[in-house]
C-alpha cells in the first residue's frame, strides 16, 4: 500500500539502496542519467582489498535490479522538479530520447559495427573510440543501443541512416522525443556519486601535454581485460609496454594552493591495488608510489600494503613530486622529487606516470540541490544533517544521501550507507503508507 521510493543515481550505492527496498516489498524508481546503471564501479578492473573483479561483483546486482519486479529503471533521465514532503513527494523526471526503441532492441550491436561516425569513448576514459550509435559497455543494463545525437551524421547533416537500414529488429527511432514522467513517491534517496578532478591545470605534471601521464581512472581501463588494450600495459604514446611505472598521490587534494584541501580517502588503497595489478601482469616491473603519508585505515588495509611491499616489491617513496618532464625522443618521463624521509632530491625515469586525483563533487549538484531543496557543503557535496550522528539524513525530511555524493568513500562504505538510507526510506514509507 505504500508509495514507491525514488533513488537518484544508479552507481553501486543507488543499486544497493534500490535492491534493499525492492526486497522489502517496496516499489522503486531508479533514475540514472547515463545510458546504463553501474557508475564508476563498472569501470574499475579489480577492487581493493579483496582484488575481486569489479564488474563480476557488480553485474549480477545490475541484472537483479533490471529483473526485479519492484524496480523500474529510468536511464538517460534526470529529476527536474520536486514538491511536497515525506510520504508524498511529487517528482518530475525528464527522459532524454535514446533514438532506439527499448522494446525492440536486442543489443546485438550490428548498428555500432556499421556506424561510420567515431568519437572518443568516455566510458573507456577517452583511450579509444566508440561509434555514434553505441552500447555504453558490454555488461550495460539495459543492454540497449543509444544514439549520441551530437555526433550522429543523420542528426547533424541529415545523411547516413545506416543503423536504421541494418538493424534486424527495426528498433531505430529517429523521431523519439524527450519524455516527461510524473512520479508520486514517499521518499527520495540521492546517490549521484562523484567525479575525478581534472589535473590539466597542474602544469607541472604535464597531464594533457604528455600522453603517458594518465589518471588512475584511465589506468583502470588500461589494465582491464575489457579495456582498449585488452589489459596489456601498452602506454598511450607509442604502445610500448610500461615496465617502469610511478603513481603520484594526492594530485589536487590536500593542497590549499591548487585543488582541494581534503583527503580523497581511497587513493592510497587504489594506488596500491593498481601497483599490485602491474606486478601481477609483469612481475619484473619497477613500480613506485610517491605519497605524502599513507592513509590505510580499513580492516586488512595495512596488511594489503605490507604485502604489496614484501611480496610484490612495490616501492613506497615519501615525497610529493615537484615536476614531470618528458624526453622528446624516447618519450620516457622523468619524475623530479624530494624524498622527505632522507632529504635527498632525486630523479626517476619511468615509462608511465599515474596521477591519483581527488574525488570531487559533480558540478550539476548545484542544480539538483536547488531542485531537491538540499544544502551543499563548501566543496559542492550534499550536506548531511549531522556528519557525526546523522550522516545519511539531510536538511529536507524524507530525502536521504549515500555514497560519494556526500564526499569521497570506498565501495563498502557506500554500500553500507545505501542500506542505511533504504532502511530510513522504508520506515518513512511505512509511517506514511495508507
Ligand atoms: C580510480 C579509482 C579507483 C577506485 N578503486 C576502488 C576500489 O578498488 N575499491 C573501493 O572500494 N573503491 C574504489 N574506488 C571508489 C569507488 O569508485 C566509489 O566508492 C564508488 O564508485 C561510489 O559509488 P557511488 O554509487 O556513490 O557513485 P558513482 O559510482 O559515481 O555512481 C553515481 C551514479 O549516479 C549517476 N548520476 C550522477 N548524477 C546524476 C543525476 N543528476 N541524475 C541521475 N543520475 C546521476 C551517475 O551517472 C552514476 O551512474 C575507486 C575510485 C577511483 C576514482
Amino acid at each position: 500500500m505504500s508509495k514507491p521510493v525514488l533513488v537518484i543515481g544508479g552507481g553501486v550505492a543507488g543499486i544497493q539502496a534500490a535492491l534493499d527496498l525492492a526486497d522489502r516489498g517496496l516499489k522503486v524508481h531508479l533514475v540514472e542519467k547515463s545510458p546504463s546503471i553501474g557508475g564508476v564501479m563498472a569501470q574499475l578492473d579489480k577492487t581493493f582489498p579483496t582484488m575481486d573483479c569489479s564488474i563480476c561483483i557488480l553485474a549480477p546486482k545490475m541484472i537483479e535490479c533490471s529483473r526485479h519486479p519492484n524496480i523500474t529503471i529510468h536511464t538517460l533521465s534526470q529529476v527536474t522538479g520536486v514538491s511536497g514532503g515525506p510520504g508524498d513527494f511529487k517528482v518530475k523526471v525528464i527522459k532524454e530520447p535514446r533514438s532506439v526503441d527499448e522494446s525492440k532492441c536486442t543489443g546485438c550491436g550490428i548498428c555500432s559495427e556499421k556506424c561510420p561516425a567515431k568519437v572518443k569513448d568516455e566510458w573507456q576514459e577517452g583511450l579509444t573510440e566508440r561509434k555514434a550509435i553505441y552500447i555504453i559497455f558490454p555488461q550495460a543494463v539495459p543492454l540497449i543501443a543509444c544514439i549520441d545525437r551530437d555526433n550522429c551524421l543523420y542528426f547533424q547533416k541529415g545523411i547516413c541512416q545506416i543503423c536504421s537500414k541494418v538493424c534486424p529488429a527495426g528498433a531505430i527511432d529517429y523521431e523519439q522525443k524527450a519524455e516527461e514522467i510524473d512520479l508520486d513517491v514517499s521518499s527520495i534517496i540521492v546517490a549521484t556519486g562523484f567525479q575525478e578532478y581534472d589535473p590539466s591545470e597542474l602544469g607541472e605534471y604535464g597531464y594533457g601535454r604528455f600522453e603517458d601521464v594518465i589518471t588512475a581512472k584511465e589506468f583502470e581501463r588500461l589494465v582491464c581485460a575489457s579495456g582498449p588494450t585488452g589489459g596489456h600495459l601498452n602506454r598511450p604514446s607509442d604502445g610500448k609496454i610500461a615496465h617502469r611505472v610511478a603513481f603520484v598521490q594526492c594530485v589536487g587534494s590536500r593542497s590549499h594552493k591548487k585543488g582541494y584541501p581534503y583527503c580523497s580517502s581511497v587513493c592510497c588503497m587504489y594506488a596500491t591495488k593498481e601497483a599490485v595489478l602491474i606486478k601481477e601482469h609483469e612481475p619484473a616491473s619497477d613500480v613506485t608510489i610517491f605519497y605524502m603519508d599513507l592513509k590505510v585505515f580499513g580492516q586488512g588495509f595495512q596488511e594489503f600494503v605490507d604485502r604489496a611491499q614484501s611480496h610484490w616489491g612495490v616501492k613506497y617513496v615519501r615525497g610529493r613530486p615537484g615536476e614531470i618532464r618528458r624526453n622528446p625522443v624516447t618519450k620516457d618521463l622523468t619524475i623530479w622529487y624530494e624524498n622527505t624521509e632522507t632529504g635527498e632530491v632525486a630523479e626517476k625515469e619511468v615509462d608511465l606516470a599515474v596521477l591519483c586525483t581527488t574525488m570531487i563533487s559533480r558540478p550539476e549538484n548545484k542544480e539538483l540541490a536547488d531542485v531537491l531543496g538540499l544544502e551543499l557543503d563548501e566543496w559542492g557535496f550534499f550536506e548531511s544533517l549531522d556528519p557525526l550522528m546523522n550522516p545519511i539524513e539531510t536538511n529536507r525530511p524524507g530525502i536521504y544521501i549515500c555514497g560519494c555524493c556526500h564526499g569521497p568513500r570506498d565501495i563498502p562504505e557506500s554500500v553500507a550507507e545505501a542500506s542505511g538510507t533504504a532502511a530510513c526510506a522504508a520506515e518513512t514509507a511505512r509511517r506514511y503508507g495508507q
